[in-house]
C-alpha cells in the first residue's frame, strides 16, 4: 500500500464554519450545530483527526434517515442528589453534554461524588471533552460509552464489543490536567477507516480478517473484527464499559444497538456513564500538594510521555490543520445542497 493523502490547510474558525454550516444544511437547529462543530473543531485542533471533520457525513447521514434528530433538546433530571438522569431525546450528544455536565459538576461539588447517565442519545464523538470539562472544574472525570460490535472478546473471533472507549481526567491546578481517552480496543475503528482510506497497514494485534487469522490489512479487518487492547485485560475493561455505559444507563448494549441499528453511517444509540468526584470533600485540601509532588517524581522519569500531552501540546498551535481534501469537498458540497 502506498500513501495517497492530500490536504489542504484549513483554520480553525474556517473547520467550524464549514462544519456549522453543512449541520446546518441537514436537520441540525443552531445550539446542536454550535456543540457538534464545536467538538469537531476541538478534535482537529488537538491532531485528533479520526474524530474531526471525518465524522461529519456519518453526523448528516443520520440525521437524513430519520434516526437522530438533529434539534433534539435533552431533558435533564436529578433523581437523587448524586444520580443525574439525561434523556438525549434521540439527539447528539454534544448539546446534551453542554447543557447537563454542569449539572453533574455541581452535584459533585456538592455531595463529593455523582454520577450522570445519559440514554437515548448518539454518540459520534471522543470521551475527553466531557472529563476534560470536569477537570477544569477541580474534579475527577471518568466518562465511558459502548457502540455497535465490532471487537471480539479475547478468546473469540466474533464481534461482540464496541470499541468501548474509557476515559478518565484528573485535574492538576496551574496546569493541563492528567487525561487519557482510549478505546480498549487495539486500535479505534475510524483510525482503522482511515488506515484503509489512505493506504497505510496496521500495528500487529489490531484485528482479525474475515477468516479469523491476524492481518495488518486495514481493508480485512473492516471485514473481519477487531481485538481488544492487552488480551483479556483489555477484554475485561471494555466488559465493564458494556456493563457500566449500558446496564447502568438502562440504554442498549453494543449487540442490542447491532440489531435496532440502520446502519446509515452513523453512530447506533447508546447511553454514556460519567462520573465526578470532588477530590476537595473527599480528601480535602492537601490532594494538590501530595499530587503534584507525584507528577513531579514521575516526570525525573527518563521516556515518560503523560497521556493527554500530545493533545494539550497541538492545543497551543493556532495554526491551520491539514485536512483531507477529498473530504472537505465532500463537505462544502453537503454545505451547498442542504436537505431541509
Ligand atoms: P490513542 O491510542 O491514540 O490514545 C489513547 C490515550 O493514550 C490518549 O489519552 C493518548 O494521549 C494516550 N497516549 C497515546 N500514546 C501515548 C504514549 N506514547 N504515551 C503515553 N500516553 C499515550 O486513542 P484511541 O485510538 O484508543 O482512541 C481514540 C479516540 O476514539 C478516543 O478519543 C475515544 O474516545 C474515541 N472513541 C469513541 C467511540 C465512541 O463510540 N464515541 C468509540 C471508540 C473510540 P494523547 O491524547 O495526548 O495522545
Amino acid at each position: 500500500m502506498s500513501a495517497t493523502q492530500d490536504t489542504k490547510a484549513l483554520t480553525l474558525d474556517e473547520i467550524r464554519a464549514l462544519a456549522t454550516k453543512a449541520l446546518l444544511a441537514h436537520g441540525c437547529d443552531e445550539a446542536n450545530a454550535a456543540a457538534i462543530a464545536d467538538t469537531v473543531t476541538r478534535a482537529e485542533r488537538d491532531g485528533s483527526a479520526s474524530h474531526g471533520l471525518f465524522r461529519l457525513p456519518g453526523y448528516i447521514k443520520s440525521m437524513q434517515s430519520g434516526k437522530v434528530n438533529g434539534k433534539a433538546q435533552p431533558v435533564i433530571e436529578q433523581t437523587l442528589p448524586a444520580v443525574i438522569s439525561v434523556d438525549g431525546a434521540h439527539g447528539y450528544a454534544p448539546h446534551t453534554l453542554a447543557e447537563s455536565l454542569p449539572v453533574l459538576a455541581q452535584a459533585a461539588s456538592q455531595t463529593g461524588i455523582a454520577v450522570m447517565r445519559l440514554y437515548n442519545s448518539f454518540h459520534f464523538a471522543a470521551l475527553w471533552p466531557e472529563v476534560e470539562y470536569l477537570a477544569d472544574q477541580n474534579l475527577v472525570g471518568i466518562a465511558c460509552t459502548c457502540f455497535k460490535p465490532s471487537v471480539a472478546p479475547a478468546g473469540t473471533s466474533t464481534a461482540f464489543f464496541g470499541t468501548n472507549p474509557l476515559a478518565f481526567a484528573f485535574p492538576r491546578p496551574g496546569s493541563t490536567p492528567v487525561v487519557f481517552d482510549m478505546a480498549t480496543s487495539r486500535l479505534a475503528k475510524g483510525d482503522v477507516m482511515i488506515a484503509a482510506r489512505d493506504g497505510h497497514d496496521l500495528p500487529d494485534g489490531t484485528g482479525l480478517g474475515p477468516d479469523g487469522q491476524p492481518t495488518n490489512d486495514p481493508n480485512e479487518v473492516l471485514k473481519g473484527v477487531l481485538l481488544p487492547f492487552g488480551g483479556y485485560k483489555g477484554s475485561a475493561i471494555s466488559l465493564m464499559v458494556e456493563l457500566l455505559s449500558s446496564a447502568l444507563t438502562g440504554d442498549q448494549f453494543s449487540y442490542e444497538a447491532a440489531k435496532q441499528d440502520n446502519n446509515d453511517g452513523g453512530p447506533a444509540r447508546g447511553g454514556e456513564l460519567i462520573i465526578a468526584l470532588s477530590p476537595d470533600l473527599i480528601v480535602g485540601d492537601g490532594w494538590r500538594d501530595h499530587s503534584s509532588d507525584f507528577f513531579k517524581e514521575m516526570e525525573k522519569l527518563e521516556g515518560l510521555r503523560l497521556p493527554g500531552a500530545r493533545r494539550h501540546r497541538n492545543r497551543g498551535d493556532e495554526g491551520t490543520r491539514d485536512v483531507n481534501a477529498a473530504l472537505i469537498t465532500t463537505i462544502t458540497d453537503l454545505a451547498n445542497t442542504p436537505s431541509v
